[in-house]
């Protein structure tokens, strides 16, 4: 794998310097075109809310652990929504880590190739 094509998780920013994940057409803040970007990637954020879902929609893990997890930076704070990849309480330190396959194409109600499957699990730290 090239440093070109190693998955980032990246927050986005406007000129004003508003932070958001996911990206936004136009900063939710300002209105301003979101043109730059928070590399997440090798923080650790701090778990300040989560839950599991025991009935999950086709193609996605049972039971569900999600994660709001909090990244200090620069410019501020930044809460990224996520599945984790063991059990977390509030406060526990967690770290992205990238996952080939968030879900299961064959069995998801989304068709293979409209969205990508990977992405960033967090995992404690
Ligand atoms: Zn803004």
């Amino acid at each position: 794998m090239t440093a070109e094509t190693t998955p980032q998780l990246l927050a986005h920013a406007c000129e004003s310097g508003h932070v958001t994940y996911p990206a936004h057409p136009r900063c939710p803040d300002c209105g301003s075109e979101q043109t730059d970007t928070v590399d997440l990637t090798a923080e650790t954020g701090t778990v300040v809310s989560w839950t599991t879902v025991e009935s999950t929609p086709p193609g996605v893990r049972e039971p569900n652990t999600l994660a709001l997890v909090e990244f200090s930076h620069d410019r501020g704070q930044v809460r990224v929504l996520g599945g984790t990849t063991a059990d977390v309480s509030l406060g526990t330190e967690v770290t992205p880590v990238y996952v080939e396959q968030l879900r299961d194409p064959e069995q998801s109600v989304r068709n293979g190739a409209d969205q990508p499957w990977d992405g960033f699990r967090f995992e404690p730290a």
